[in-house]
């Protein structure tokens, strides 16, 4: 799972042949030598994109929403990171591989729009549009999510984004955009047929200090053809340990659940 353009500027950056200001010196070409993300320094691929402090800042903070607590170091000390550690098909794996290649992108456009622009990002926006292109990218997976995934998935809007997509498929008439209805849920009851069913409020029931409470639910096609669960496992504080949800095929839904 990539996005051609990001893993394009993505292999250019590990090769080094993106048009940073050393190789348009090495070509001959006159250049403001400076880094255009922090300012300070002259611009190699190496600083770009893991020796700048404004960079660094991003990355180490996109790290943090996976979940990977780990110093940044220098470009051949990220590389050998990844080389090491994302291989297979795990999530985590799936989610760093897809961020890096956003961070890369983001960085090389951000230094693109600054230099023949004058266009600033702040570092929020940078790391809000890796976060999305993240989100948007993974939409529509379905997996059974524990501790870290949970995390991933609140981090990434993943449990919004599935419980929109339910609502859309329901809910053919209504006019919300599924990036409407993922940053404000509550909409989903102001237009289509939803609107004029009666609204009822639930409140979760606090539990007694250590205990875990999960519910679960189901729901199946009138001719019993085909349903599906899912559930939500919480502490004491509310706080959201795992989530699941699995299509059960066809039977009694009492059977089902
Ligand atoms: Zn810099």
């Amino acid at each position: 799972m990539h996005v051609p353009k990001h893993a394009i500027i993505a292999w250019m950056a590990v090769l080094d042949r993106l048009l940073t200001n050393d190789r348009l010196v090495r070509m001959g070409m006159e250049v403001v030598d400076k880094c255009w993300l922090c300012g300070g320094h002259s611009e190699t691929r190496n600083h770009n994109f893991s020796e700048c402090g404004f960079s660094r800042g991003i990355w180490r903070a996109i790290l943090r929403l996976c979940c990977v607590t780990r110093e940044v170091t220098d470009w051949d000390g990220e590389l050998g990171w990844a080389v090491r550690m994302l291989n297979g098909k795990s999530l985590i794996v799936i989610i760093l591989k897809l961020a890096w290649s956003a961070f890369v992108y983001s960085m090389w456009l951000e230094r693109n729009a600054r230099l023949f622009r004058g266009r600033n990002k702040s570092v929020d926006k940078l790391i809000f549009s890796v976060k999305e292109i993240v989100r948007i990218k993974l939409r529509g997976m379905i997996w059974f999510s524990i501790t870290v995934g949970l995390m991933l998935c609140n981090y990434f809007f993943l449990v919004k984004t599935r419980a929109a997509s339910w609502f859309k498929a329901c809910a053919s008439d209504s006019t919300c955009s599924l990036d409407d209805l993922i940053m404000v849920p509550s909409i989903a009851y102001r237009t289509g047929r939803f609107s004029r069913r009666p609204r009822i409020d639930l409140s979760w029931e606090a539990l007694p200090l250590g205990f875990l409470k999960m519910n679960i639910d189901g729901a199946m096609l009138s001719n019993e053809t085909n349903g599906g669960i899912g559930g939500i496992v919480r502490n004491s504080f509310g706080k959201c340990l795992g989530t699941f949800s699995l299509p059960v095929g066809s039977g009694p839904p009492l059977w089902q659940n």
